[in-house]
């Protein structure tokens, strides 16, 4: 594009997808039998087509197509222009309810989550349009690869009433680490993260153990989705000396968080604290500067029916539904 003309949104077209998903475990629960995502397609009157994706439960789907009527005719450039249209759609049509997985923490709007696939839509049409990556529109890369970490899962073997997958069950260290061998034979990972909080503290403590064994140059990582008393953390904190890399949100609360950190030898990491700003101001001065490190996971569902992300404030930052677990009695305390 080189005259400067506006560049046309034309039509949206807006496709949910089902795949399977495994019946994985999690502190909460277990991954539903389906996820849902939708891709975004925005085609303009260039010839250019931007992609975006999304999640498709039908609130969302509803208010995807609401926005893709009001943004006919836009510029392609104009994403603040587009930031103003969502709003006035989620005006129109309502914004509770719907947007994602059931549990998952969500601390963005409505607006924000609706505005998302279409703003990363335009962008790769910006991008194509000038003959730059994305990146490049957003500062530049700063890297060319990025490691990714095998993400071990205590599973089923199946959904009830149905088939076993390719997987099996995976419950004890033995199953853990097989699952293991074949994501990192097959696919090659140099990093091994297990999602707890699902078996007794410790069997996921011998599953790691088990796992280092196994892979004795791999770095283990450990996330029990913050379901761990501060006590049961630390136990097995201490436990997985030299073992673990970090331990991943093992106990609810940046206090909580704050508590462990200051009694585990390793580092924490957390996607579940400080994911809002509210969070930032009345902690800022008491913040241990070793409790908290930034990871980046993809989020496990919650399989409550009733649990819903507009019921997660980002003052409660927590799953309604999720519980803490006190294993006293087969824990020494
Ligand atoms: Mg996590």
């Amino acid at each position: 594009m080189s005259d400067g003309a506006p560049l046309r949104i034309t039509d949206v077209t807006i496709t949910p997808v089902a795949f399977r998903d495994p019946a994985l475990l999690n502190s909460v629960g277990v991954h539903e039998p389906f996820a849902l995502r939708s891709i975004v397609q925005i085609h303009t009157d260039a010839g250019l087509t931007g992609l975006g994706e999304t999640y498709a439960d039908e609130l969302h789907l509803e208010r995807l197509a609401a926005v893709g009527h009001e943004i006919v005719g836009l510029d392609a450039f104009a994403t603040e222009e587009l930031h103003q249209r969502v709003q006035r759609v989620i005006d129109r049509v309502g914004g509770s309810g719907g947007s994602g997985l059931t549990g998952m923490i969500t601390t963005s709007s409505t607006v924000d989550r609706v505005v998302s696939p279409f703003e990363v839509a335009l962008l790769d049409i910006q991008g194509k349009a000038i003959g730059r990556p994305v990146s490049d529109l957003l500062g530049g890369a700063v890297r060319s690869a990025v490691p990714f970490s095998a993400y071990l899962f205590y599973k089923w073997a199946a959904h009830p009433g149905q088939e076993p997958d390719e997987w099996g069950e995976a419950l004890d260290p033995d199953a853990i680490v097989a699952q293991a061998r074949r994501m990192v034979d097959d696919y090659g990972f140099t990093a091994i993260k297990l999602k707890g909080g699902v078996r007794p503290p410790e069997e996921e403590i011998e599953a790691i153990r088990a796992l280092r064994r196994a892979f004795p140059d791999h770095p283990l990582r450990l996330d029990p989705n913050a379901v761990w008393t501060t006590e049961t953390s630390v136990k097995a904190g201490r436990a997985l000396e030299g073992v673990l890399e970090y331990l991943e949100d093992p106990t609810p609360g940046i206090d909580g968080m704050a508590a462990v950190a200051r009694e585990v030898p390793m580092p924490l990491a957390t996607n579940m604290c400080v994911v809002a700003f509210d969070e930032l101001a009345p902690r800022w001065p008491s913040t241990p500067s070793r409790s908290s490190s930034p990871t980046t996971t993809t989020g496990a569902g919650c399989a409550v029916p009733s649990c819903s992300p507009a019921s997660a404030t980002p003052s409660a930052w927590a799953c309604p539904c999720t519980r803490t677990r006190t294993w006293a009695s087969a824990w020494p305390r």
